[in-house]
């Protein structure tokens, strides 16, 4: 029986498991990006390992997230980010090179060879054929320090393409269309593997278009093969060498096929508050636009920006519409720059903003009260943009240009007359914003701001484990209460101390100091405790306030996996019932805790009422290890 596409990726870097499906496998990464909200933690973390050099083929460190600079903090971390990096063997990409995943495409992309990334878009160097996974900055540090990456053994879908897009529409109407029909919640430990005739009319940008927003399915990562288009690619891009043709076997069997007929396909935009909310733009043509974004991870690759400069060249936007433009990288700007297009865009009225993520991720241009902005992102989720009350539609640059000349949500289709633009021969190639690790050996001072302060560790899991109740939480808290993160706090990633004093705050303002006054203890908590983004702060400010375990009805995965990275007991109830028997300061405590643990199975005491609850704590061997050892770090400190 032939491989998948991705089993084959897999095979190749598998250290641990076998490929069964459901399993849990760990591979090896070759390359690894960060980005400035993460990365502050993630180089802590790499230092907290005492790993002189990172271990990998290439380790990139990009600054795109936060780079308004209204108080010293960001740039403080920038300068922190480019000192450990260039001491670690890592090579940093300065603010204004672009946005991580543009410049990942264009300049580092490998076909073939596995990506982790501290960013959930990570996925989108599958575009150029790499396994490209999206993880939580601890998991990135490990994989730099050499140590493997573990996903559950994903199964593979199959999405045929067939046909060609007609001038109009384009590779975000796929990813739309695949959205539409698989939901945010359809992607869960599968692999999206494009197949069919209809790849081969698309060009690696388009393709990482389609990559990108898989990372909103919930999917593990989304691949294309790599092929001619690819090889075109990456010859223009001056590395011909890096390309290697890839497929799958021509008997591969998929868990699941998805068909998207690129010729019928019609433009599509994501409806206010989900990526999946997906209709055709011709159902709502004609809503009133205030404002329209084009740019972010997604959209914003040459190719993007030249369709709209087509369309806008000789144009006005219209009276009601700011239209905002964020090149995706230096090498996208300055080509627009050199062949006329920036004109175009200048001329008809766009503003034009630095190479990175802005409004994508709420730093600037926050649509006015009630406004409707049209985007060519890849969230749109509530508040998002920086306005609670905005609506935010996601959708092509086609679109999202014709509908800033008409001042109205309009169908680019039979509207505007695209012209055939060409993929460049050769792009314009200047990697003068991207500094060299230093050379092996080499003394280099880590410059670290008053802001980045040292990062907590838990003790190795002692035998007895005792403490107070310090809060008791109700059903779906999720990691926005756990540590809440808003411009106001994003200065602070590399604080936790700072960020503690916010831990639970919206459910206990008292709570921070409760756990301080206590030396720390145990957290009670209903259903799903933890659930929404990877945020790995909402298990540090925990721990660095003392916190041995919680306890609860149940969790979220995610944060699950981040508690016990960071040495902390998930427990969940055996009876849900004993959940109610517990109240605020009774003084808990585990007897023979390691031992427990080891076993699984684990009696709680109440001494305050006198009581014992059964818990139970479900994690494998290799995070039972990690749990005894107080954490990976000081688990991987301890085999180093
Ligand atoms: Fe994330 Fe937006 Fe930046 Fe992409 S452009 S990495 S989605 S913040």
């Amino acid at each position: 029986m032939g491989l998948t596409l991705t089993e084959k990726i897999i095979k190749d870097h598998l250290v641990v498991g076998e490929m069964v499906k459901g399993t849990e496998i760990g591979i090896r990464i070759d390359q690894t990006l960060t980005q400035d909200s993460t990365g502050t933690m993630a180089y802590m973390q790499l230092e907290a390992m005492e790993v002189p050099r990172v271990k990998t083929k290439r380790s990139l460190a990009y600054i795109d997230h936060n780079m308004l600079q209204e108080g010293p903090e960001n740039m403080d971390d920038h300068i922190y980010i480019q000192t450990v990096a260039k001491k670690h063997g890592v090579y940093f990409s300065k603010p204004g090179n672009g946005i991580c995943h543009q410049v990942e495409i264009e300049r580092f992309g490998v076909p073939g060879q596995t990506l982790l990334g501290s960013d959930s878009h990570t996925p989108t160097g599958g575009g150029i054929g790499m396994l490209a996974i999206g993880a939580g900055g601890l998991d990135v540090a490990v994989a730099m320090a050499g140590g493997e990456y573990y996903i559950t053994m994903p199964e593979v879908v199959k999405v045929e393409l067939t046909g060609k897009l007609r001038k109009g529409v384009s590779s975000k109407d796929i990813i739309l269309e695949v959205l539409r029909q698989c939901t945010v919640k359809g992607g869960i430990n599968k692999v999206f593997e494009y197949t069919g005739d209809g790849v081969k009319t698309l060009t690696v940008p388009e393709r990482a278009t389609v990559t990108n927003m898989g990372a909103e399915l919930g999917a593990t990562t989304s691949v294309f093969p790599s092929d001619d288009m690819t090889k075109a690619f990456l010859e223009a891009q001056g590395r011909g060498e890096d390309f290697t043709a890839l497929s799958a076997d021509s008997d591969a069997v998929y868990d699941q096929v998805v068909k998207v007929d690129l010729s019928t396909l019609e433009p599509l935009t994501a409806c206010p508050h989900s990526p999946d909310k997906v209709v055709k733009v011709s159902e709502i043509e004609g809503l009133k636009v205030n404002q329209v974004a084009i740019g972010s991870c997604t959209n914003s690759s040459w190719l993007d920006l030249m369709k709209v400069a087509a369309i806008l060249k000789g144009q006005t936007v219209a009276e009601n519409v700011q239209l905002v433009i964020a090149p995706g990288s230096k090498q996208v700007l300055t080509m627009l720059a050199e062949n006329g297009a920036l004109a175009d865009l200048l001329n008809a009225g766009a503003r034009i903003l630095e190479c990175g993520c802005g409004p994508c991720i709420g730093m600037g241009q926050a649509p006015c009260t009630d406004g409707v902005s049209l985007r060519t992102f890849n969230r749109n989720f509530k508040g998002r943009s920086g306005t609670v009350s905005a609506d935010v539609y996601l959708l092509s640059p086609e679109t999202a240009a014709i509908s800033a000349v008409k001042g109205v949500l309009t169908n680019p289709l039979g509207k505007v007359e695209l012209p055939d633009i060409e993929m460049p021969k050769d792009f314009l190639i200047n990697d003068n914003a991207v500094v060299a690790p230093a050379p092996e050996g080499e003394v280099v001072e880590v410059v670290k701001g008053p802001n980045i302060k040292p990062f907590p560790l838990a003790k190795p899991l002692a035998d007895t484990v005792e403490g107070k109740a310090l809060i008791v939480v109700e059903d779906n808290i999720t990691t926005d209460h756990i540590m809440p993160s808003n411009a106001k706090l994003l200065p602070y990633r590399s604080n936790i101390p700072y960020l503690a004093d916010y831990c639970l705050a919206p459910c206990d303002p008292e709570f921070p100091q409760r756990a301080k006054d206590n030396d720390g203890g145990f957290i009670i908590g209903g259903q799903n405790y933890g659930q929404g983004s990877s945020r790995e702060h909402a298990a540090l400010a925990p721990v660095y306030l003392g916190i041995k375990g919680v306890i609860a009805k149940s969790f979220a995965r995610i944060h699950k996996n981040n508690l016990i990275n960071n040495g902390i007991l998930p427990m969940v109830f055996e009876n849900e019932a004993d959940y109610d028997k517990i109240s605020l300061g009774d003084n808990l405590m585990i007897d023979n805790a390691r031992e427990q643990v080891n076993a699984g199975k684990i009696v709680l005491k109440n001494k305050t009422k006198n009581e014992e609850y059964p818990v139970l704590i479900e994690v494998s061997e290799r995070q039972k290890e990690m749990l005894q050892a107080g954490g990976l770090i000081n688990l991987m400190r301890s085999k180093n």
